[in-house]
């Protein structure tokens, strides 16, 4: 199990700025911030990354939350600025460079 930073406070069906304000910087509050979602069974995380401090942390999610954030981010620029990066899948089979 991967040590996180903090752990995500929102449930599946709540609006955009709510699920945007779970990955606000520790550090400066700020909600401008890059995240990427590491999907790793029982384990996923959002790693980002704040425009403003430039502070980096991590934010561990739930299954639901993963769902939720695979089909339904939180994109609307004016009112949730995260941005999400493509997800990453760190040792999957699918996700190693193909043999030439
Ligand atoms: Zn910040």
């Amino acid at each position: 199990m991967n040590a996180h930073d903090d752990v995500a406070r929102f449930r599946a069906d709540d609006d955009a700025r709510i699920v945007a304000a779970s990955f606000a910087c520790p550090v400066c509050l700020g909600l401008d911030a890059a995240a990427r979602l590491v999907l790793v069974p029982d384990d996923s995380e959002v790693e980002c990354s704040c425009s403003g401090c430039a502070t980096e942390w991590s934010v561990a999610v739930d299954a639901a939350q993963v769902l939720r954030l695979v089909l339904h981010p939180p994109v609307a620029p004016d009112d949730a600025p995260l941005r999400m990066l493509p997800p990453r899948t760190p040792g999957a089979p699918w996700s190693r460079p193909r043999a030439a």
